[in-house]
């Protein structure tokens, strides 16, 4: 994947702010930032997005995302912070590299997701169970 921003990061040709990294994965800060320390999380190996992660890297994902947030949370007097991840264009990914976002968040920073939240018709919640709940087991069956 020789055109992806994220594995020329990993492989140093495009230089970033490092913050940590090991074998699996690598955190480096976000080049522009929701709030000064939004730090990315994203496995070395390239992924295009969480559907395409192996199994196997779940686990230093969130590690890596565990020691991140701490420093954040320890050192940047912030008072809350969000972890998300956008996959699909339609859902805000830019980059086609799977990477979590990691921004700390303050009082006073008026940043607000706008959503304009439904309420399922009646007997839609259920139905909705019941499709995904069917598509669940039946893939753990063929486990
Ligand atoms: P997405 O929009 O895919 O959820 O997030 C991609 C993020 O990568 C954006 O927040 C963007 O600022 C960041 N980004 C894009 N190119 C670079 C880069 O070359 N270096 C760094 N450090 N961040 C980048
Ligand atoms: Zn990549």
């Amino acid at each position: 994947m020789n055109n992806c921003i994220f594995c020329q990061i990993v492989t140093r040709k495009i230089p970033s702010e490092i913050l940590y990294e090991n074998e699996h994965v690598i955190s480096i800060l976000d080049i522009n930032p929701i709030h000064f320390g939004h730090a990315l999380v994203f496995p070395k190996k390239h992924c295009r997005d969480f559907l395409d992660l192996p199994e196997e890297s779940y686990k230093h994902i969130l590690q890596a995302a565990n020691i991140v947030t701490k420093a954040l949370v320890k050192n940047l007097n912030l008072e809350g912070y969000n972890l998300f991840s956008n996959n699909g264009s339609i859902a805000g990914q830019s980059v086609f590299h799977f990477h979590l976002h990691i921004t700390p968040r303050y009082s006073d920073d008026n940043i607000r997701f706008v959503l304009r939240l439904k309420e399922y018709p009646d007997g839609e919640m259920k139905r909705y169970g019941e499709i995904l709940r069917h598509y669940i087991n039946q893939q753990s069956e063929m486990k």
